[in-house]
């Protein structure tokens, strides 16, 4: 966020508050009397914010999930920046449209509701979603309306959908501090886009066993990188400069 204020000449700074459930309320109407010109929202506060805002703009109230405040006048909005932020990165770094794609989606928590959003939204013919608890994956089969459906990881129907799908997402925390693969890999094939919304490690255990399947992959650099350029054009009301942004992420990551 810095460096996209600084690239685009503004005289803003970002800074990180710890805040404690306790304080979330306390902390949006600090916002509001400060005049502060945005906020960003982290886990595990997104549920409570989208509840505490003035109103919700239409991703947010989808989500029931804000990871970003917009004041507007007095109000307070809340928007949801993380399913745009997907999709664009799928168009700008892999160069793939989600427009008729079959989608994978592991993992039903924040992220993956998102992305299931999202790519319903932009024209996916199928989104299925694979997760732990079951009604969770029912809650995010309801964001995709028709073309959503939940499989269980042992169902007969996995092998198919797998080698189906054009488009496999992992949002699931697998193999960002384990080395857990959350699929069989034995499934995918060169055909196959594998996003994995995890980007520290920037090569998880799947990216690497999936490259070595020939798939196309990427990590959640792209989706943090673009999620946080819609929170600056909403903040700021100019383009984002998202190159500088994501160099600047790289180097905070190679920098850890
Ligand atoms: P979350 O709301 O806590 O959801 C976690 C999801 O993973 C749930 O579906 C959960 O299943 C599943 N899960 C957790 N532990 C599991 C395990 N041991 N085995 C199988 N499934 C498990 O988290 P989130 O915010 O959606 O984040 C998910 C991942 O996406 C994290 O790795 C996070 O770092 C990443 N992320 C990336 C970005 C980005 O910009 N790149 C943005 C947000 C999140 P249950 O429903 O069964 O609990």
């Amino acid at each position: 966020m810095n460096s996209a204020f600084e690239t685009l000449g503004l005289d803003w700074e970002y800074f990180a508050f710890e805040v404690a459930p306790a304080g979330v309320a306390g902390a949006l109407e600090g916002m509001r009397a400060l005049g502060l010109g945005g906020l960003s929202v982290t886990m595990p506060h997104k549920e409570s914010v989208a509840r505490l805002v003035d109103r919700c703009a239409p991703d947010a109230t989808a989500l029931a999930s804000v990871n970003c405040v917009v004041p507007d006048g007095d109000d307070l909005v809340g928007e949801n920046t993380d399913g745009p932020g997907f999709i664009d990165a799928l168009r700008a770094d892999l160069g793939f449209d989600p427009g008729g794609c079959r989608a994978v989606v592991l993992g039903a928590g924040g992220a993956g509701r998102a992305v299931v959003l999202a790519l319903a939204r932009e024209g996916a013919s199928d989104v299925a979603v694979v997760n732990r608890t079951r009604a969770n994956a029912d809650r995010a089969v309801a964001l995709a309306g028709q073309v959503g459906r939940a499989v269980d990881a042992g169902d007969a129907a996995m092998d198919a959908t797998m080698r189906d799908a054009t488009l496999i997402v992992n949002a699931t925390p697998a193999g960002m501090t384990d080395e857990r693969i959350p699929i069989d890999v034995a499934l995918l094939s060169a055909r196959h886009v594998v996003v994995d919304l995890v980007y520290h490690p920037a090569v998880t255990p799947l990216l690497a066993a999936a490259a070595g399947r020939g798939c196309t992959v990427a990590n959640g650099l792209g989706m943090l990188v673009h999620q946080a350029a819609h929170a600056v054009r909403l903040w700021t009301g100019l383009d984002a400069p998202v190159d500088a942004m994501a160099e600047a992420a790289r180097a905070a990551l190679t920098a850890r």
